[in-house]
């Protein structure tokens, strides 16, 4: 049951072959036998779960199911869950059990999922490997030596790890697309105000967008299905309308223009990463999509733009712990400034330190013009750059990352060289456009990932050429050797796991 897609799942519940109890149990069952060697998940309420599925199989005996009505859909631990803690992976959400649901999660739950448990994460988001979390690394099931990337790195794993069918992820700067090509899965960021923000925790609020991951396209789609649509509660939230993202999806590729940007496949980019990557483009131009040569021309100013003004808006977001209404609060406050110095120093990670001070700094009243608003003209010519692509193509198509999934602890200690990391996603971040990361084959037994860039709401179509390839290439189909270990079986690889990740 495990191994089977949300599309088969729907229809083996609607065909009543099982139940949604069955299918909730085994996956309940996988994550207590399996997942003390990835560290995926940070909560789990299995008797909620359990109700909730047979909520579900009671809604399906009645004959009103809604699309997802008993399928286990994991979530990233940054959307507000009623009554379940939401930490956000860090020590200062450790104790907040949210009085309410965001609004992709009642979207969930409308359309009738069952809400499996909620997964590891960076703190707050911020960072490219999920080691600056509070609940320690998740380990790529690929080979628990390996970052699983971040920062939905417990997504990824967990659905790599065929610890749940799908999940949620968030991107501010490639949170769902770099874990997703580490972890072997695909993953779709949405148009920025495509997907509701309320009840997501904030860190860079003009960036963050909520999406999809799971092993297809058409899964993703079926999931972007529930989340998508306008929310009267979310200001940022587009009022244009959404489709059904399933409808395309068998579309012909005769005609379709992908532009490869000379930026995204230069120095920098690891050799065999850059040959799956051809060998995925050549596909679709043998489906008839044809290869246009384009130019990102301010592509070598993406890295610094991003790392002012996420940290710019992290550094106003994160203001709001402060001890006083919820989460973590210092032993004994002294005074008032010993309550707000105090609770923030034993709340926040390092990570998070370095982005509200990066962030306040560029943010002061004497460096604001120099650093935050010279980064928004930045961002301008950036975005402006892919809308002079877009004039040409109909696609932009380029790696996910630089290289495959690197080694815990590889790049813990410096900061730069995880930034670097997002090279190619943050671009599509600043201009607010969809981008998908899709299997695109191996190098040395480790996951890569195909980048496809967007216009503004054209997910049907990024969706429509990644399930293309996925109907002529079956690199979403393999699966790592420790998820198809028989539950009973995982004593030993949790003991390797234990032995090799923890050297960070
Ligand atoms: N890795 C990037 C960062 O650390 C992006 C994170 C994200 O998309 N949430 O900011």
């Amino acid at each position: 049951m495990h191994t089977q897609s949300v599309a088969q799942l729907i229809a083996g519940l609607r065909e009543r072959q099982f139940s949604s109890v069955e299918v909730t149990r085994t996956y309940l069952d996988r994550i207590a036998a399996l997942d003390s060697q990835y560290n995926s998940f940070i909560s789990v309420d299995e008797t909620a779960a359990m109700a909730a599925a047979a909520q579900a199989d009671a809604r399906i005996a009645a004959g009103n199911a809604a699309a997802l009505t008993g399928i286990p859909i994991a979530h990233k631990d940054i959307f507000c869950t009623d009554g379940l803690r939401t930490s956000c992976g860090s020590r200062m959400l450790d104790n907040f059990v949210p009085p309410y649901d965001g609004t992709v999660i009642q979207h969930f739950k409308a359309a009738g999922a069952v809400l499996l448990g909620k997964t590891n994460m960076d703190e707050f988001a911020m960072g490219s490997s999920n080691e600056s979390s509070f609940y320690g690394p998740v380990r790529n099931p690929w080979d628990t030596r390996l970052v699983p990337g971040g920062s939905s790195g417990g997504s990824a794993a967990a659905v790599a790890a065929l610890l749940a069918p799908a999940a949620t992820g968030t991107d501010t700067g490639g949170s769902i697309r770099q874990p997703a090509a580490f972890c072997g899965i695909t993953g779709l960021k949405p148009t920025y105000g495509r997907v509701s923000r309320l009840g997501m925790v904030a860190f860079a609020s003009s960036l963050d967008q909520a999406g999809p991951m799971a092993h297809s396209a058409q899964d993703c789609a079926l999931l972007l299905n529930a989340m998508a649509g306008h929310d009267p509660l979310d200001s940022t939230s587009s009022t244009t309308s959404t489709e059904d993202y399933c409808q395309n999806l068998g579309n012909s590729l005769a005609g379709l223009r992908i532009g490869l940007p000379r930026e995204y496949f230069g120095e920098g980019l690891d050799s065999a990463t850059g040959a799956c990557i051809d060998s995925a483009l050549k596909e679709l131009e043998a489906q008839g999509a044809t290869l246009v040569p384009v130019s990102l021309p301010h592509s070598a100013l993406t890295i610094p733009t991003y790392y002012i003004i996420a940290p710019a808006e992290a550094s106003t977001n994160l203001s709001r712990f402060d001890g006083v209404r919820y989460g973590y609060r210092c032993d004994k406050p002294v005074d008032l400034h010993d309550l707000y110095t105090r609770t923030r120093q034993e709340g926040f990670g390092d990570e998070v330190k370095r982005r509200i001070l990066v962030g306040t700094y560029a943010l002061s009243a004497g460096y604001y013009d120099a650093y935050y608003k010279k980064a928004q003209q930045i961002r301008r010519l950036i975005k402006q750059d892919f809308m002079d692509c877009f004039a040409q193509v109909d696609v932009i198509a380029g790696p996910t990352t630089p290289g495959p999934a690197f080694a815990l602890g590889a790049k813990s200690n410096d900061p730069i060289a995880m930034y670097l990391e997002d090279v190619y996603t943050l671009a599509v971040n600043l201009a607010g456009l969809p981008g998908m990361s899709v299997p695109a084959g191996f190098v040395d037994g480790k996951p890569v990932g195909l980048q496809l860039i967007g216009r503004h709401f054209d997910e049907a179509r990024l969706l429509n050429v990644a399930h293309r390839l996925q109907q002529a290439t079956d690199w979403h189909l393999r699966r790592p050797e420790s998820a198809t270990l028989a539950t009973g079986a995982s004593s030993n690889a949790s003991a390797k796991g234990s032995a090799t990740g923890e050297q960070a």
